[in-house]
């Protein structure tokens, strides 16, 4: 996987260029249990499906460089979560099954009709920003509502209403890569090995990479969605039009991490997670900092204050020269927080990576989730994982983890390889048992999901797929790659 991508070397090391979180901690079970079972651990660093870390130890900045008060943030997360549940009754009331073509900034202009006081639009910007431009790597005009507030989607956060404590979210001790070290230890695992070609029969596949073709009985394939649509891979036969379409319209979000090593630790930040630079409607589209994490530490060395940039604001910044660039971070870091100790600015390519192109996927106006379903659906002997095959989860290291389990389950039909016998896709009610699984060291039993929600038990079962999968896969059908 691309974004579990840690920097070794350099001023940066120890620092992820891609996926830090796990989303949830400990109740992302997907992710838990593949740790659990590897040996990793995760350290809790707090926090909600809103934001990562502990709100008390968000510092939020006005325009003048004042912190606001504990009141004041606060308040900016009350006005928020008001703006946000008033549009989502709004789409959930207003909007039919096919009102595909409205977009989140559609709802919030419809049913917030009413003007916000100046400071008000100013705090509703700033998490506006953050929860949906940051967070899906596309402006709000580009999302599409039906997906953002009709359709199930799951998060590991505990139900607030049910008076349960919140773990929040944590990070991979050593990084993501140190799970997925361990989880290619023994595998046949070749590296700068682009695929260019990719043939598909019912007699097998052939897979050429960097001039050699490789032969198997079957193919389970996890490029981007943004990979996908850059065509860099030739299919012969071509995929068939469902596939295609979904394909064209589904979106690949950008985000880019601008990573910021100072020369010492700052008092005004020590106790803080997070940083919020509340901008002016001027200063919106133009200053680079807006959302950062700061966490001594996860970084042993020296002090790295990471900075999120979402949507075209990510493209354009990775443009920059770098020089230009610890200018500019330079000087509004200097401005609003009085640092004047910048060492060293990089930023994130990944909307330029040829393999990758973009961060993670969303469904803009136009699409519909339903297209996650066709990506995820198998052509013959092709099958497709990767997170913009997860319906529920798309956009994150655990829906990549389940759509592996459910690529891996189709490819070995340990269910007769029907999608809509899968468990994560089952809409129906009930208890039902889970099959047997051979080396599976957890008997699970499935829940099904009613709301969406996806139950411990059903992703239980996804991890044990991994696991057995793993094992049948090279017994069956020797090395796939
Ligand atoms: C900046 C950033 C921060 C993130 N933060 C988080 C986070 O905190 N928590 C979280 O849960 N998620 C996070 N994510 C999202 C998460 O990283 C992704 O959802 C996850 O990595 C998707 O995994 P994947 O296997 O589906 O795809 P990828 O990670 O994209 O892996 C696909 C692989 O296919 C390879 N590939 C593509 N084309 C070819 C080809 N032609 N030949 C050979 N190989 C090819 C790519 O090089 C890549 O290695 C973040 C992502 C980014 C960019």
């Amino acid at each position: 996987m691309k974004a579990l991508s840690s920097i070794f070397e350099c001023a940066f090391a120890g620092v992820e260029e891609g996926a830090h979180w796990v989303h949830g901690g400990t109740e992302n079970v997907p992710v838990a249990t593949l740790l659990e079972m590897y040996n990793v651990s995760q350290v809790r660093v707090g926090g909600d499906d809103d934001y990562e870390g502990s709100r008390d130890q968000l510092l939020l900045i006005s325009q003048k460089g004042e912190t606001l008060s504990a009141a004041q943030r606060d308040l900016s997360f009350d006005l928020f979560a008001s703006a946000r549940a008033a549009s989502q009754a709004f789409a959930e009331d207003a909007l039919s099954d096919n009102a595909t073509n409205v977009s989140v900034a559609d709802v919030w202009h419809r049913a917030l009709q009413f003007n916000y006081s100046a400071e008000g639009q100013v705090l509703l910007d700033w998490h506006k920003k953050v929860s949906y431009e940051q967070d899906s790597g596309a402006s709000i005009d580009k999302l599409s509502a039906l997906a953002e507030y009709v359709a199930d989607y799951t998060d590991f956060y505990s139900d607030r209403s049910m008076g349960r404590e919140k773990h929040g979210d944590g990070f991979v001790e050593g990084g993501y890569s140190t799970l997925v070290r361990r989880l290619a230890a023994g595998l046949d695992i070749r590296l700068q090995s682009p695929v260019t070609r990719i043939h598909y029969s019912d007699a097998g596949v052939a897979v050429t990479a960097k001039g050699e073709v490789l032969r198997g009985t079957a193919l389970i394939l996890t490029a981007s969605i943004g990979a996908l649509q850059a065509e860099s891979i030739t299919f012969e036969p071509a995929l068939p039009s469902w596939k295609l379409d979904a394909l064209r319209r589904l979106g690949m979000g950008n985000v880019a991490k601008v990573l910021v090593r100072l020369s010492e630790r700052v008092p005004r930040l020590q106790s803080v997670y997070s940083l919020g630079q509340l901008l002016s409607e001027q200063q919106q589209g133009h200053d680079l900092i807006s959302f950062c994490i700061w966490d001594g530490h996860e970084h042993a060395s020296k002090p790295v204050l990471e900075c999120f940039l979402g949507g075209e604001q990510a493209v354009t910044a990775e443009k920059i020269d770098a020089e230009q660039l610890k200018r500019r971070v330079s000087r509004e870091l200097n401005s609003s927080l009085g640092i004047a100790a910048v060492e060293e600015v990089t930023i994130t390519k990944w909307s330029t990576n040829p393999y990758i192109r973009g961060a993670w996927s969303y469904a803009p106006v136009n699409s519909s989730v339903k297209d996650f379903d066709a990506m995820a659906r198998s052509v013959g002997r092709l099958h497709f994982a990767g997170e913009g095959t997860c319906r529920l989860l798309y956009g994150n290291v655990h829906a990549a983890v389940v759509s592996g389990a459910r690529a891996a389950h189709d490819l070995l039909d340990l269910e007769e390889g029907n999608l809509q016998r899968w468990p994560l896709f089952r809409q129906a009610t009930g208890l039902e048992k889970a099959p047997h699984i051979p080396g599976c060291p957890v008997i699970c039993v499935v829940i099904s999901m009613g709301s969406g929600l996806l139950s411990q038990q059903r992703v239980c079962l996804m991890a044990c797929v991994v696991e057995a999968s793993k094992k049948v896969i090279e017994k069956s059908y020797g090395k796939i790659h």
